[in-house]
């Protein structure tokens, strides 16, 4: 019997669950089935996001929320406890890298050992560089970057989150200019910044906290100014995780439109104010509901939240951890770090680094800095992503970018929607691409549960081609 073959590529949290989920389908009969995991870097599992080797990296979520396995929540501090004093955790926020060694640890028992159910996983350390789809349209060949071919029957793209897009568009020599950083993941991306060089960044989300603290962390004595639209922070998590009553299926169940759930949304925020709760507590009750009450606006509705609320809502919901808010006030409170409000509109090379041109309403701001770094967030806009496989596939039309710049068009398994709105049978998605579907598609919590359901999905094609009985996850 002729084994059937997956390629996920892309192998950071999203693409290495995957398998690992893959791995532990169960089912009567066994699968016949091999998994590529196609990952250049130098180890799969941590991916971009739980790579960098600076423990001062908090994760943002509390470890009792950051098991891989929905179906057992202490699995990430069960591995914590039995890993023991290696792992360098803020209470209970652990570093980022030791989340990548977690995760690194559960693909590798896939990779190295065959599973139960008969599926086969093996790593491919190179990068996919084009996905070529048969003429039938039920399988597509993988071709990696050393020419390797991967004849594949299904395809998932786990390819997560890109950097930034540049903050200004119109001349563009700055981005060649030795002091402008433009991606603040890149590995020693803040290596060439001496202790009293002055820093500008753009943003002041989670990935400025984190290139503070790294700066922090390095030494660095000189002035930081902080440039965003919205000049906010983001919130620090509480300190106990308690919880609040969600109202979800009392109250927002089927409202069409942002203002009706809003205006719920502040009613239980006064009503846990007169009972003395935390706000938090409120927008966390939301969690588990979000990609229902996304997916129930229409398209002008979804626009209108992005346009007006997305901000607000990224700062309230996007939080650090209390270690990290703390250290941030500390460097507001000093002067160390300035901050203002505005727009960039120009950069340029200046005498002793770059100068911004700085818009807030009717006001122009003309600032200097040696480095300027762009801590924007991840673009997740497929319409702009240069990477040569999106780009390949996007011209093929095999991937199409949703109309709010979100991520990728795809059904509700995540199975690729083509130019003409067929639903592709060989190609997937799965992770931050998700977005046009269920909008909160970033966190681990969301993202391990999409491993499963696509996971068992996958299993059930490979058993209807063979008349074996449904899958379910063990
Ligand atoms: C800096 C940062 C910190 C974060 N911190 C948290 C946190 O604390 N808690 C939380 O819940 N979420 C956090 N997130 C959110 C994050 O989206 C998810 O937790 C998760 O890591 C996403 O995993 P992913 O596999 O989808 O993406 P990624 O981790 O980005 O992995 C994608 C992988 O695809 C590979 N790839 C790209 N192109 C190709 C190609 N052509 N061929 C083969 N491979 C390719 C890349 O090398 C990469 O390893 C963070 C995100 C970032 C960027």
């Amino acid at each position: 019997m002729q084994r059937k073959t997956i390629t996920i590529i892309g192998g950071g949290f999203s693409g290495s669950t995957l398998a690992v989920q893959l791995a532990r389908l169960a089912g009567d009969q066994p699968f016949a089935c091999d998994v590529h995991l196609v990952e250049p870097r130098p180890v799969p599992g941590p991916g971009l996001a739980y790579t960098a080797r600076r423990p001062e990296y908090l994760l943002n979520v509390r470890a009792q929320f950051l098991s891989a396995f929905p179906d057992q929540p202490d699995h990430f501090r069960n591995w914590l406890r039995i890993t023991g004093p290696a792992e360098t955790c803020e209470e209970e926020f652990c570093s980022r890298q030791s989340y990548g060694r977690y995760l690194q640890q559960l693909v590798g028992q896939v990779l190295e050992w065959p599973s139960l159910n008969g599926i086969r996983c093996r790593w491919h350390n190179q990068a996919a560089q084009s996905v070529t789809v048969a003429p039938d349209g039920n399988s597509a060949v993988v071709q990696l970057q050393n020419d390797q071919l991967i004849q594949s029957d299904f395809v998932v793209l786990t390819l997560g989150n890109f950097a930034p897009s540049p903050p200004v568009t119109t001349d563009l020599a700055y981005l060649l200019h030795p002091t402008y950083h433009a991606n603040p993941w890149a590995r020693g991306a803040l290596r060439t910044i001496a202790p009293d060089d002055t820093v500008l960044l753009i943003g002041t989300g989670l990935t400025a906290v984190d290139v503070l603290l790294g700066l922090r962390a390095d030494g660095h004595q000189g002035q930081i100014t902080a440039v965003s639209g919205h000049g906010r922070w983001p919130a620090a998590h509480q300190p106990s995780p308690a919880t609040y009553p969600s109202f979800y299926a009392t109250e927002l169940t089927g409202l069409t439109t942002v203002a009706q759930v809003l205006g719920a949304v502040r009613r239980h925020l006064r009503a846990s104010q007169a009972q003395g709760l935390d706000w938090r507590l409120v927008i966390d009750s939301l969690r588990p509901d979000l990609g229902r009450i996304w997916a129930a606006w229409p398209l002008e509705e979804q626009a209108r939240f992005l346009r007006h609320l997305a901000g607000r809502w990224s700062v309230v919901r996007h939080r650090s951890p209390p270690r990290n808010a703390a250290l941030l006030q500390e460097m507001l409170a000093s002067g160390r770090v300035l901050q203002h409000r505005g727009r960039v509109q120009d950069i340029r090379p200046a005498a002793d680094g770059l100068a911004l041109t700085i818009r807030h309403g009717q006001q122009t701001q003309y600032l200097t800095a040696r480095h300027v770094i762009n801590c924007t967030g991840p673009l997740l806009d497929y319409r702009r992503i240069r990477e040569p496989l999106v780009v390949q596939l996007r011209e093929a039309g095999h991937l199409v970018p949703d109309p709010l710049g979100l991520g990728i068009r795809t059904d509700e398994h995540g199975a690729m929607r083509a130019a003409n709105g067929q639903v592709s049978p060989v190609l997937f998605t799965l992770g931050p691409s998700r977005r046009p579907q269920n909008f909160e598609s970033t966190a681990v919590p969301e993202l391990r549960t999409q491993a499963v359901s696509l996971a068992q999905e996958l299993g059930r094609r490979l058993q209807q081609d063979r008349n074996y009985p449904m899958p379910s996850s063990s």
